[in-house]
């Protein structure tokens, strides 16, 4: 996997402070085989590699994930931001007088009829709208009865069939019918071809002008690629998308041209298609999409992992005693067993956003590694009761003491007592204020 190549180029890199350009480019020359591979069309994985360089180079080496894992979560976290960051867009606007309009432009067979019935399933489920489809598709022969039968299956009413009338017509007569029957949304299948051709951009053209959508859905097959993206850009050029709907996500698409798409159309990727049946649509997801176009679930997962396994109601009342500068060895005690969960300190500290500060702070006073950190619960597992909750009771006698019963010596006693102080003076520093933001960073 691009992760297991990565772990190779950064063999012996481990600690060496911060990451150089010369190692960074070689990691990206694997990254960028890996988007191409994963269908990515040229000039956006350049472009990306060029965003992920920038962030890369001169960051930290940390202790505990290799710099092969620490380069690729760089490249996740900057995938998850291209594709649209951590919250997805996935909704449909219907800021209009009803009904909104929602239109769907695509190819011939990238999944524009069966999109059209999922949605407006979903919305009817979920959102309660009262939806009418039309199709507007003229052309194929059945394609209209298509959408009635999907309508039936799906129990959303369709747009009853005259022959004979042409597109516009039959738009003009989906609005009337809305209006007339007090629906919340028309939704206006239209006619695709195998390839863009004039007639047909200047037919979707023309009826994006006169029913003016709240929403210019543009489907695409996943499982085309790079065609898809030049689809997009021809569309584009035509009416203005407001949403993508990514289908056959299903297939073995490496989910590239999800990438691909949000940068050439400008617009979010709103649902994905996962299968033919006509629940078989999901709002748009960039965290699992990166996670696809990397193939490398395990290090999001690491990341994931540090998230959930801090457990939040704790995290929450160690930050209030902490707040209060009540900060002791119990709580440091508990801090070094989460930490410990989570497979290591430097990993831990380096992963949740905004504890940088608390890590140079560790490492100052000596860093604080995974042997050091069973070590350091020992020494407070030898100290009393008394002891824990007030350290500063611990003189030249009880620290011989408690090294002795812990296996350590009284340098390493003194090293843990410092790092305390120091983790507790900045706790009372931050104040109460500033212990809410760090409580929920804690939890993720
Ligand atoms: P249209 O020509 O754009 O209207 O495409 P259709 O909606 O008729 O779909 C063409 C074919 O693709 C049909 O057989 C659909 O069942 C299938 N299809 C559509 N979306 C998906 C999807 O997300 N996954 C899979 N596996 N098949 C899909
Ligand atoms: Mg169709």
């Amino acid at each position: 996997s691009l992760s297991d190549r990565l772990g190779a180029i950064f063999e012996g890199l481990r600690g060496k402070g911060a990451l150089e350009e010369k190692d960074v480019n070689e990691a990206l020359r694997e990254v960028r085989v890996a988007l191409l591979e994963a269908d990515v069309a040229l000039p956006v994985a350049k472009d990306f590699i060029a965003k992920v360089k920038e962030r890369a180079v001169g960051a930290e080496v940390l202790r505990s994930v290799t710099p092969g894992q620490q380069v690729v979560k760089i490249v996740h976290d900057a995938l998850v931001d291209m594709l649209g960051g951590e919250e997805a867009e996935s909704g449909l606007s219907f800021a209009t007088t009803p009904p909104a309009v929602i239109m769907m432009v695509g190819l011939q067979g990238s999944g524009k009829t069966t999109s059209t019935a999922k949605i407006a399933l979903r919305l009817q489920k979920r959102e309660k709208k009262k939806v009418l489809m039309a199709s507007l598709d003229t052309r194929r022969p059945a394609a209209q009865e298509q959408l009635a039968i999907l309508g039936e299956q799906a129990d959303v009413k369709t747009l009853p069939i005259i022959a004979g009338q042409s597109p516009r017509d039959i738009a003009n007569r989906a609005i009337e019918a809305g209006k007339l029957g007090g629906y919340d949304v028309v939704m206006l299948d239209t006619a695709g071809r195998l390839s863009i051709d004039e007639q047909l951009m200047t037919e979707i053209a023309d009826i994006h002008l006169a029913t003016k959508p709240i929403e210019t859905l543009l489907v695409v097959d996943a499982l085309t690629g790079q065609d898809a993206v030049t689809t997009a850009e021809k569309f584009k050029e035509r009416v203005s998308v407001t949403g993508v709907v990514m289908t056959r996500i299903d297939g073995d698409a490496r989910g590239g041209a999800a990438l691909s798409m949000r940068a050439v159309t400008g617009a979010p990727i709103k649902f994905v298609g996962v299968g033919e049946k006509l629940d078989a649509l999901e709002g748009f997801e960039p965290k699992r999409m990166a996670g696809r176009i990397l193939g490398m679930g395990d290090i999001v997962s690491l990341v994931e992992k540090a998230s959930e396994e801090m457990d939040a109601a704790q995290a929450e009342k160690a930050a209030k005693r902490m707040a209060k500068g009540e900060f002791d060895m119990n709580d440091l005690a508990d801090q070094f067993k989460q930490m410990r969960k989570m497979g290591g300190m430097g990993a831990i500290l380096g992963m949740l956003p905004g504890m940088g500060k608390m890590k140079k702070m560790v490492d100052q006073a000596g860093g604080l590694d995974d042997k050091e950190v069973i070590h350091q619960e020992a020494i407070i597992s030898s100290m009393t009761k008394a002891e824990r909750k007030k350290p500063a009771l611990m003189n030249a006698k009880r620290k011989k003491r408690v090294a002795a019963g812990s296996g350590t010596s009284v340098q390493e006693v003194n090293k843990l007592l410092k790092a305390h102080r120091q983790m507790a003076d900045m706790m009372k520093k931050m104040g109460k204020g500033g212990m809410k933001g760090l409580a929920a960073q804690m939890a993720g």
